[in-house]
């Protein structure tokens, strides 16, 4: 098994939702947004922090061989709904003060490369998204969040960590491109409480809800309290909207439920499914079929020899589980889709 075979395979037993590599040459296309907004981003550019330094991995670290990108889900954790339009989602991961299961997974995998003889860096001023895309794990949106591109059914609501590796990985294709289906009329520019997005991948953070609370230190314009709402902690109103990978509906409800009673019941049959169901399942079964999440194992020794449908690695990646053994009781698994 080749190196990055084995630091891939790492990362998704670990948990993590994907993984992708490429070169430590400068991100051009970061460079070039940030230098044509340098106004925008001047907070970003500190002798302290500074991002554009960031954007040049190997001439900040010369024995930089390879960017690793690993991708994390954090809308799988379970979210309050009494939070809902108030906290953004990702500030439930706060590393700062938690040291839970995030950390862990994290620790564990740096762990897991020092014992392969690499040496890691992790550098807070790499920017992240163009990392991901750069290694082909994600496109952008116009919303500037980025886009699962081979996991999570091609979601948001993750997180990129680059990791710099004194190791020579062959790079992955980039994804840099817009990832934005072609009938998605804007929403999430004409979503955007404070006109934070003014264009197609165009943010002005200092209007940005998350800006706001997450970075400025100063008092919040009085412009923008009217507008920011009940969000008092960051925004996901751009990404809540999104009609193309918004995670909570990229299933319906009858595809859930097929899919939960699969994962729970497999191997089994569509018309068992029916049977649990009480209803037709043709359709969800397609769906997921479609999709990727269920495949069919086999087929049932009884009359007819109809086809046994059982769970796939994409569906364990896509819920963040290492096995089947990791699934939650049944009502757990219902209750979090519902919030
Ligand atoms: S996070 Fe909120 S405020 Fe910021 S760009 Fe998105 S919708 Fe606008
Ligand atoms: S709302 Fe539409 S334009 Fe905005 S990121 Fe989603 S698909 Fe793209």
């Amino acid at each position: 098994m080749s190196l990055k075979q084995r630091l891939s395979g790492k990362a998704l037993e670990l948990g993590f939702t994907d993984i992708g590599f490429t070169t430590t040459e400068p991100l051009d296309l970061y460079i070039q947004e940030i230098d044509s907004r340098p106004q925008m981003y001047d907070w970003l550019m500190t002798e302290q922090f500074n991002v554009k330094r960031g954007a040049f991995p190997r001439e900040k670290h010369p024995w930089a061989r390879s960017l690793l990108v690993l991708i994390r889900n954090y809308h799988r954790r379970s979210f309050p709904p009494s939070l809902k339009g108030k906290i953004g989602r990702c500030y439930q991961v706060d590393e700062r003060k938690e040291k839970g299961e995030e950390h862990r997974r994290i620790k564990d995998y740096l762990d897991f490369l020092i014992q392969e003889g690499i040496r890691v860096y992790f550098d807070g001023e790499t920017p992240a998204r163009m990392s991901a895309a750069r290694a082909g794990v994600v496109t952008y949106g116009k919303n500037c969040f980025v886009y699962a591109r081979k996991s999570m059914l091609g979601a948001s609501w993750l997180e990129s960590i680059p990791l710099l590796l004194d190791a020579e990985i062959e790079p992955d294709e980039p994804s840099v491109e817009l990832g934005c289906p072609s009938w998605c009329k804007n929403a999430c520019i004409a979503a955007c409480p404070t006109g934070a997005l003014y264009s197609p991948k165009k943010m002005n953070p200092r209007r940005c809800i998350a800006y706001q609370s997450y970075y400025s230190s100063g008092i919040t314009p009085l412009e923008l309290r009217e507008p920011m709402g009940t969000w008092v902690y960051g925004c996901d109103r751009c990404q809540e909207v999104c009609p193309a990978y918004n995670t909570g509906k990229l299933l319906s409800p009858a595809a859930l439920e097929t899919l939960a009673i699969i994962a729970y019941k497999q191997p089994i049959t569509r018309l068992e499914i029916d049977q649990l169901r009480g209803l037709n399942s043709d359709g969800a079964v397609k769906t997921l079929l479609d999709k990727r999440l269920i495949k069919i194992i086999g087929k049932k020794e009884s009359p007819g020899r109809p086809f046994l449908y059982g769970s796939t690695k994409e569906f364990l990646q896509y819920f963040g589980l290492k096995n089947l053994s990791d699934l939650p009781p049944i009502n757990d698994f219902l209750r979090e889709d519902a919030a």
